[in-house]
């Protein structure tokens, strides 16, 4: 039972179960041969579950390196005592990379100009900056294109304050397209040989997001750097592999009335009662964000039942038709998680939302606080 203190005056809140996150972990690392590195992504709040505390359980837990998506969050993690190697993902332009070296952040780098301004920074500071170098193996989002990058990796490796710790490639589609994810692997795997070659060798290479590492096996390099998983959420359906949801949302019913058939509930009156009902009102809403194309169509679990959310969502509150049912006003109410024998995933707002996973929880707002469990 959240203690009231931490919540407010509002009955919403979102518990983040840290062990769920920690069995995550364990059992995708033990996908892995012993020696490959884990870099775990904890940009966007921890996918909405809270920066710090994840990550704080994350290095508990024995996590190598944590990925944000800009020097801020990972200024946060420092100030929040985590001495754990940060790799920013995002790049950062050029008049802003002081903090890189500040709060000792390891920065992606995608081409020449950039590099060198790192490296004369560096040099002045009488500084040696690691950085991982992107790679574009088909993406088309950041990184350099995959056949200008043997040539950018020789001109980095001779600069004389910015040492190449890992390079690095992105999977556009490695859920949906087997063959493209293979040629990008390919691609990705004969740039190392060929650097090898010519006698630069990059410690860490990674490319395998959650699918990736999940689905194939070839894509771990020397590391790789799952998200989704580690909250125990399912990049695509049907993976067998035994993963806890590691978030709950919950409120509880804050008043609940009885209204005639033919009664509109919400803005628009999207819902008209059949017959005599009880409506019940939650303090939830999409300026939560809890997304508002689910108005009519997601279901709650109210007393141990899955009932359907009654007209439209609004910014605040949420009024669901409880029928006969007559829960009383402070019941708990689940919005993501279990209640009794009955649950409702991320996965299936997702779908019915026409969204994916990482949207659902991302989206949920500042306003819901937080409860760590244990
Ligand atoms: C977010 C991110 C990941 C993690 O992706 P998941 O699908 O959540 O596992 C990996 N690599 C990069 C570059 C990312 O931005």
């Amino acid at each position: 039972m959240p203690d009231k203190n931490k919540i407010g005056y509002r009955p919403t809140w979102a518990e983040v179960n840290l062990d769920n996150l920690e069995h995550n972990f364990k059992k995708i690392r033990s996908l892995l041969r012993p020696k490959t590195k884990t870099m775990v992504t904890v940009k966007a709040d921890a996918y909405g579950h809270g920066l710090i505390p994840v990550s704080k359980r994350l290095v508990a837990s024995g996590v190598d390196f944590l990925g944000v998506a800009s020097i801020d969050e990972g200024i946060k993690l420092r100030k929040a005592g985590i001495k754990t190697p940060i790799l920013v993902l995002g790049l950062t332009l050029k008049k802003d990379i002081q903090p890189l070296f500040d709060f000792c952040l390891t920065p992606t780098v995608c081409d020449e100009d950039f590099a060198s301004a790192l490296d004369r920074r560096a040099g002045r500071l009488n500084k040696r900056l690691a950085v991982h170098i992107k790679v574009d193996t088909g993406m088309g989002r950041i990184g350099v294109l995959h056949e200008d990058a043997f040539a950018l990796v020789k001109k980095i490796h001779k600069l004389k304050s910015v040492i190449i710790e890992g390079i690095f490639t992105h999977f556009p589609f490695a859920d949906l397209n087997r063959k493209f994810t293979d040629f990008q692997i390919h691609l990705f795997n004969k740039l190392v040989a060929e650097l090898k070659k010519s006698g630069i060798i990059i410690p860490l290479v990674h490319a395998a997001n959650s699918i990736g590492l999940i689905d194939y096996k070839d894509s771990h390099f020397t590391m790789v750097r799952p998200g989704l998983v580690i909250y125990g959420l399912h990049p695509k359906e049907g993976l067998e592999i035994n993963l806890k949801p590691v978030l709950s949302l919950k409120t509880r019913v804050i008043f609940i009335k009885q209204v005639p058939a033919g009664y509109g509930i919400s803005y628009g009156h999207a819902y008209i009662t059949r017959r005599l009902t009880r409506i019940v009102t939650l303090p939830i809403g999409y300026g939560d964000g809890y997304p508002r194309n689910l108005s009519n169509l997601a279901r709650v679990l109210i007393g141990g039942r899955r009932l359907c959310i009654s007209g439209r969502i609004c910014m605040d509150q949420i009024m669901v038709d409880v029928g006969r049912q007559k829960p009383k006003v402070g019941d708990e109410v689940v919005l993501i998680g279990r209640q009794g024998k009955q649950k409702i995933t991320v996965e299936e707002l997702a779908a019915l939302s026409g969204t994916i996973p990482y949207e659902i929880v991302c989206g949920l707002g500042s306003r819901i606080p937080r409860i760590y469990t244990p």
